[in-house]
């Protein structure tokens, strides 16, 4: 059986978890995380980063320094996880979906200005399978309306747009390492601050409202209540699993490409003859093989080849139904404008195995069933 995803293990996470069991520190905030923000502080060029007990998390921190309020619009895709839309709900804003880009799956940056009205606060662009959303134009749009970015980057660690990291262009970048991730600690994230300002008062949040962050940094004697807040720091066992995984980066990351690259070298002639489609990179954005996946005709091909494919001990899935159409999307959102792509197109993705692991002649036997399906 070739599963959908396999969580990333390399053998020494174990010691460090070991480690920090045997320290007797397993909250949050210890070494580990000291230094696994360090490192992705240095991956990313940026100022400062917060782990997270996951993505969702990070986002729901970055719609309190928003100063989200009931009423406030916030424009995203229709088609991404829910915890893009979860954050925002919380704090009573209204997420305004708008239609995606067929060729990339990302929310179409043209499309994002018409959606603009009096309440919208902050624009959300979610880098699909870790290639980039229009970063130039978005960015334009948020200066002229003064409207703050946060970016949904849970699938895009190690990749970029125009040579600048995913995660490092709007006020927030954030971050996931779940199981299913690049690069994991089971539940986990990341939230990447670009500007100063907002330091502080992300560190009283991630610390139920305390400024115990500067306490322990020996700047303040006790620490007190300052303001609302949660608890958003992960236990040290988790991040020294994730630490493990950062140091090996370029071997997790390397083993994916090759994986990615097979997929698309093998099933080209499939698109060239087109029969279906393969994911669009745009030549600016270099992506992290964060997943990789085919286009079928219609849904109806897609149910019956995920049926061949599972006959054949090969587990590909389909993702995102989208949010706009679930029952909460109905209650809590809307879509602005025409429905062209979302829908249409979610029905046509599926997603084939990827994780750290697979081996070549994994990847090989896929396609040859992908290509016997087409060919039959
Ligand atoms: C995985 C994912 C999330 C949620 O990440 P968690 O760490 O599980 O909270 C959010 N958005 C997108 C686009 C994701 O792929």
């Amino acid at each position: 059986m070739i599963n959908f995803n396999v969580p990333p293990y390399l053998g020494t996470e174990i010691e460090y978890v070991s480690e920090a069991i045997r320290n007797h520190k397993i909250c949050g905030d210890g070494e580990f995380t000291k230094k696994a923000s360090a490192i992705l502080e240095e991956m990313t060029g940026t100022g400062k980063c917060l782990l997270t007990t996951s993505c969702t998390h990070a986002t729901e921190l970055a719609a309190l320094l928003a100063n989200i309020q009931p009423g406030d619009e916030v424009i995203m895709p229709s088609y991404t996880f829910v915890s893009t839309a979860d954050a925002f709900v919380l704090r009573g804003a209204t997420p305004v979906f708008v239609d995606i880009d067929p060729k990339t799956m990302n929310m179409d940056a043209d499309l994002i200005e018409d959606a603009i009205t009096e309440k919208t606060k902050v624009i959300v662009p979610v880098h699909y399978a870790g290639v980039g959303c229009e970063m130039d134009k978005i960015m334009d749009i948020a200066r002229r309306y003064n409207l703050l970015v946060i970016e949904d980057a849970a699938q895009g660690i190690c990749a970029s747009y125009k040579g600048k990291p995913l995660g490092t262009f709007g006020e927030f970048g954030c971050f996931s390492f779940h199981e299913t991730k690049n690069f994991s600690m089971g539940e986990g994230g990341a939230i990447l601050i670009r500007d100063e300002e907002y330091v502080e008062k992300a560190e009283i949040f991630r610390e139920k409202g305390t400024d115990r962050s500067k306490y322990f940094r020996g700047q303040i004697d006790k620490y007190r209540w300052q303001d609302f807040g949660s608890s958003y720091l992960p236990s040290e066992m988790n991040v020294a699993y994730l630490y493990a995984q950062l140091l090996q980066r370029d071997l997790i990351q390397t083993q994916r490409m090759d994986c990615y690259n097979t997929y698309r070298e093998l099933l080209s002639p499939l698109e060239n003859a087109g029969r279906i489609e393969l994911p669009f990179v745009p030549e600016y954005c270099e992506h992290n093989a964060h997943m990789f996946y085919i286009k079928c005709a219609d849904m109806e091909e897609r149910t019956r080849l995920i049926g061949y494919l599972k006959e054949r001990d090969i587990m590909a899935v389909f993702h995102y139904i989208p949010l706009h159409s679930a029952p909460a999307g109905l209650k809590y959102g809307r879509f602005h404008g025409e429905d062209r792509y979302t829908t249409k197109e979610s029905e046509r993705l599926l997603r084939l195995p990827m994780y750290y692991g697979l081996t070549k002649e994994q990847v090989i036997y896929i396609a040859e069933q992908i290509i016997a399906f087409y060919g039959k």
